[in-house]
């Protein structure tokens, strides 16, 4: 059983090998989707959880607003070439977004 901190730990790695261009660094597509099934259920909390692609957003969801306001810290992790992963430990959302 894998524990929050150990699935952070491999998204770090994974991001440093798409960044060093370390190929067996990385997580392969299926794992990498499989790392965030096991993040939403380690991480899920009521109102909150996988909220899908930014870029498919018609508005912001109101559980970002509240974040940004509380100021909250979110980690962020490359997940491929133009994929990021940004997860709220205190809210406990999780959502990706392509920046391409
Ligand atoms: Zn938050």
């Amino acid at each position: 059983m894998k524990t929050l901190n150990d699935l952070l730990e491999l998204f770090k790695i994974h991001q440093l090998g798409i960044l060093n261009g370390n190929q067996s660094a990385c997580l392969t597509p299926k794992e990498v989707d499989e790392a965030i099934g096991i993040l939403l259920r380690e991480c899920m909390k009521e109102d909150a959880g996988y909220l899908g692609w930014a870029n498919s957003w018609s508005e912001e969801p109101l559980i970002i607003n509240k974040c940004k306001e509380f100021g909250h810290k979110t980690i962020e992790y490359k997940i491929g070439n133009c994929q990021y992963l940004v997860y709220c430990e205190n809210c406990g959302y999780i959502y990706k977004y392509d920046s391409s």
